[in-house]
């Protein structure tokens, strides 16, 4: 099987594994201890916790607190369901469900305007009192880059909050400033289950997950196991942040060159990671094309979109038609993926789609 699939997921690093190892083996029975307990077993569990936050925290802007989740869906319930007032949220037409979603459930949403290339430009103005801009760095269907500095000025100036979902960013690039961050571990070689919202110094929230407040904002033990491994995972993206991304252009290279011809790119060009093409091709039957190819993991939108049946709100937010939309796919590639296996998955989709 060749997985191209990077954006859904990413393989376990084994930094992150080894990691890992200590706290779940019970050989010198100790590894299973609360985290939170003030006894020696505890304390030891709490330490790594310590350094782990440290970990994550090296690859976020100075100036905050992190506090580690179940996943960057919960970091994001938490950011925008713990702020405390009322009026707009304005958010990019192009979010993640999780922001996207929240926002409408909260009730006042206003949808920031996104052009044909991918980009939420600060251009347009947001709606009076305004109180929280939603813009994420990196988008997950289409791999667009966002102007989030831009925003984070814009939403200041007028007396909003910023929320920056940084889960397809983090520990690819540098995560630039805002109030509040999301990210998640599994999109960076680290354990599923475990994320983190980091929070401005000063930013009051309401815990809306009550309980032990272990995590301040978020009661729950926290698993030390899923800790660890989110920190070393971070540790190992921080060291190979420059050989990851110049690994990603190659096969980026490569992979423009085979989707040529009648296959048009979906968002910009440059302005966006070089590790996810989104592309469509005129009559593409993407079920089909899926259910022919397999061995070959890539995806039709994204991967909670895909599946669902709904046409992508990303792509339509860029000006696709719903066909055009449909005729389209993401495939993405990772650290581990070798050329070979990028050559060999996009030529069996090729083959696959010139034979329909
Ligand atoms: N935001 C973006 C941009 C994502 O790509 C994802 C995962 O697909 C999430 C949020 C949610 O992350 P998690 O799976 O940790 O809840």
């Amino acid at each position: 099987m060749i997985y191209l699939d990077n954006q859904a997921t990413t393989p376990l690093a084994p930094e992150a594994r080894d990691a890992m190892l200590r706290w779940l083996d019970t050989a010198d029975g100790t590894g299973f201890a609360n985290p939170h307990s003030p006894h020696r077993m505890g304390r030891q569990a709490g330490a790594a916790i310590d350094f782990a936050r440290e970990q994550v925290a090296a690859l976020l802007p100075p100036g905050g607190t992190v506090h580690f989740t179940g996943s960057a869906c919960e970091a994001i319930n938490i950011a925008m369901r713990g702020l405390p007032g009322d009026g707009p949220i304005s958010v990019s037409a192009i979010e993640h469900a999780a922001v996207y979603e929240t926002a409408e459930a909260l009730g006042h949403r206003h949808l920031l305007n996104v052009a044909a290339n991918g980009q939420c430009n600060t251009n347009q103005s947001l709606p009076q009192g305004t109180r929280l801009v939603c813009v994420m760095q990196v988008n997950n269907e289409i791999g667009t880059i966002q102007p989030t500095v831009e925003w984070h000025r814009k939403a200041k100036e007028e007396n909003a909050l910023f929320l920056c979902d940084a889960v397809q960013s983090y520990g690819k690039m540098e995560v630039t400033g805002a109030d509040m961050i999301a990210i998640s571990a599994h999109k960076i070689y680290g354990p599923k289950g475990i994320g983190a919202l980091w929070v401005r110094h000063g930013l009051e929230l309401d815990p809306f997950i009550t309980g032990g407040r272990q995590e301040g904002l978020r009661s729950g033990t926290l698993s030390t196991a899923l800790v660890t491994g989110f920190g070393a995972a971070a540790a190992a993206a921080k060291e190979r942040m420059e050989d990851d991304a110049a690994h990603a252009e190659k096969l980026w290279t490569r992979a423009r060159e085979m989707f040529a011809d009648n296959w048009t790119l979906n968002g910009d060009e440059d302005t966006r990671l070089h590790a996810n093409l989104n592309v469509r091709r005129k009559g593409l039957d993407v079920a089909r094309l899926m259910s022919e190819c397999r061995d070959v993991m890539f995806s039709a939108g994204s991967a909670c979109a895909s599946g669902s049946g709904k046409t992508s709100h990303v792509l339509k937010a860029i000006g696709l038609n719903d066909e055009q939309a449909k005729n389209s796919i993401r495939v993405g590639w990772g650290r581990y993926t070798t050329m070979e296996q990028l050559e060999q998955g996009v030529q069996t989709i090729l083959d696959a789609a010139n034979s329909q």
